[in-house]
């Protein structure tokens, strides 16, 4: 047994059996202990992360100065409610917001903070009689998993047996400019949009399509609205996703690598939009707490003390690299889609069995969309882990290339 764990995979399943509900299709071992890209389970296996923490832990498992952020914090004050001034909560909106623009709304998840950003929308859109309130979304899009967020996520699996959905969304397929100006009308709001769509298979924007997007909203006086959930907080190797491209959001909104695992969410938006979410009209009892306001400060700081956003470049490349090299040896690999240390590669064939078969052979993956195998790294990741992990997967791939014919 790990040194961590206090019972095993199996006793801890059966304890889940009886009394978690069983809303999750999980792997079958408990993760007890975690450092950078390794992770190990209660029977001592060490596996390399290439998926930590569903993308949340941006800086891998336990980074020993947002650990020490914490527990310095803890000491101090764990929470405190909104009708207070909290010193890391103004230290952390100034970090985010002078790296980008605007000013900050803290809340505790991605679906929260889209929440907030698509109320924001609809505050500014009904005023003046203007009686705009109609939200533009994507085909293949995610936007998280409250009714609203649901409503807003343009996939049909996800909103089976939940009707009646929220009115107000309108779905536009993605990538096609045209047919967002021909649903835009007078009662439209804003587009939302996923700058690379995640969950959706890391689909990456064709030049010039943010910008086409941002020109529609602009001619038809709606906002545009950047879900960086995913994108967010260097993922990309810019600070946000929409800097790659140099559009800027009328609203983005954050949350998984936030602050670096510890649960939070955030929206900024212009300081023209600001007013616009009054007093009474909005607010999360958790959000912009102590504990994870420490936290992201803490991320932030050793993303820039550790030179972090050019290892994204140098490691980003080498996946690229490997995949590419991969693909021409592989037929099923029918396209690889990096964008800093967010990684797609797509298959002819199912994704799904990629993942146990490199859990098997200790590397963690995700798959995605039914043929894309995702990879989100911790930014820190070293070259050489890069290697070994992109081993693993090339062994299975061509395991499976195999089995195919
Ligand atoms: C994960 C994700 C969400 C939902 O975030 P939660 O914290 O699970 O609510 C929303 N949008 C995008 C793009 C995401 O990747």
């Amino acid at each position: 047994m790990d040194s961590a764990a206090t019972r095993s995979s199996q006793d801890t399943i059966a304890q889940f059996d009886k009394y978690v509900i069983p809303n999750y299709t999980r792997y079958p071992v408990s993760l007890v202990r975690g450092e950078g890209s390794h992770v190990w389970d209660a029977e001592g296996k060490r596996y390399l992360d290439f998926f930590p923490g569903w993308g949340c832990s941006i800086l891998g498992h336990c980074p020993p100065k947002v650990v020490k952020a914490i527990q310095d914090q803890a000491t101090k004050l764990i929470h405190l409610p909104n009708t207070w001034y909290i010193e890391s909560q103004g230290e952390f909106a100034e970090m985010l917001c002078s790296r980008s623009f605007g000013k900050a709304f803290f809340c505790n998840s991605g679906a929260e903070a889209n929440e907030g950003a698509i109320k924001l929308a609809r505050l500014h859109g009904m005023k003046d009689n203007k009686n705009r309130y109609k939200i533009i979304t994507f085909e293949n899009g995610f936007h998280g998993r409250t009714l609203a967020t649901t409503t807003a996520t343009a996939q049909p699996k996800y909103h089976e047996g939940l009707g009646p959905l929220m009115a107000g969304f309108v779905y536009s397929p993605w990538g096609d400019l045209d047919a967002v100006a021909n649903l835009i009308d007078h009662e439209t709001a804003a587009i939302l949009i996923e700058p690379i769509q995640g969950e959706g298979g890391v689909n990456v924007p064709a030049d010039g399509y943010l910008a086409g997007l941002r020109k529609i909203a602009d001619d038809n006086g709606c906002l545009l609205i950047f879900d960086e959930v995913q994108t967010g907080m260097a993922r990309t190797g810019t600070w946000f996703g929409y800097q790659q491209w140099d559009v800027q959001p009328d609203i983005l909104t954050m949350a998984k690598g936030l602050c670096a695992g510890v649960a939070a969410g955030a929206f900024i938006c212009t300081d023209k939009l600001a007013p616009d979410l009054r007093p009474g009209m909005h607010a999360s009892t958790f959000g912009g707490n102590p504990l994870a306001m420490a936290a992201g400060v803490a991320t932030m700081k050793t993303i820039e003390e550790e030179g972090l956003l050019d290892n994204i470049g140098a490691r980003a490349a080498q996946f690229r690299g490997r995949f590419e090299a991969l693909a021409k040896e592989l037929s099923i690999i029918t396209q690889v889609r990096v964008r800093g240390m967010m990684i797609g590669v797509e298959l002819s064939i199912a994704s799904l069995p990629v993942v146990g078969k490199c859990m098997a052979r200790g590397a963690l993956v995700n798959a995605t969309h039914g043929n894309v195998v995702r990879l989100l790294p911790a930014i820190n990741i070293t070259a050489k882990q890069v290697d070994e992990g992109c081993d693993i997967v090339a062994e299975v791939l061509r395991e499976m290339a195999d089995e195919a014919g």
